[in-house]
């Protein structure tokens, strides 16, 4: 009978789903995040968790494509697609199909690097890094020249 009283005065199911006031004013600063770079995605590329959140129906947790081109994440709930890496050319860069700050190249389609200004892995002309030099190597070099 004890036992029953304690179990009924300690439901630990209930308090686990009972959002505390941290979870709750987080919940609360990500609606507004969501909110702030839905209206203008200007530097969403840096904002890491909202990589894998929808811009246009605020859902979490996107699906990761592996295609080997174009979006490489889908919204489960809306269908909306974008893609977010990391530059590949320097250590600093990211990208984010919906970030203005990084659109795609007028001549190879790959999208620029805000950092360093590099797209296509490959090479473009509108910049001196490919594969082979990247704009972490020259970075490097210049460091040991000087
Ligand atoms: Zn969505
Ligand atoms: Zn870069
Ligand atoms: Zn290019």
């Amino acid at each position: 009978m004890q036992l029953e009283t304690k179990r009924a005065l300690f439901r630990p199911e209930e308090d686990a789903v009972k959002p505390s006031e941290a979870e709750k004013q987080y919940a609360h600063q990500r609606a507004a995040m969501i909110a702030q770079y839905t209206l203008n995605p200007k530097g969403v590329r840096n904002v890491w968790c909202l990589r894998e959140v929808c811009l246009r129906c605020g859902a979490s947790e996107a699906q990761t494509l592996y295609e080997k081109f174009g979006p490489n994440r889908r919204c489960r709930r809306c269908g909306e697609t974008w893609y977010v890496n990391h530059c590949w050319s320097c250590s600093t860069g990211w990208i984010d199909s919906r970030d203005p700050e990084t659109p795609t190249c007028s001549v190879c389609g790959w999208h620029k690097c805000a950092a360093c200004n590099s797209c296509r892995i490959l090479g473009c002309t509108t910049n001196p890094y490919k594969r082979g030099r990247r704009h972490s190597d020259a970075t490097l070099l210049a460091a040991v020249d000087n």
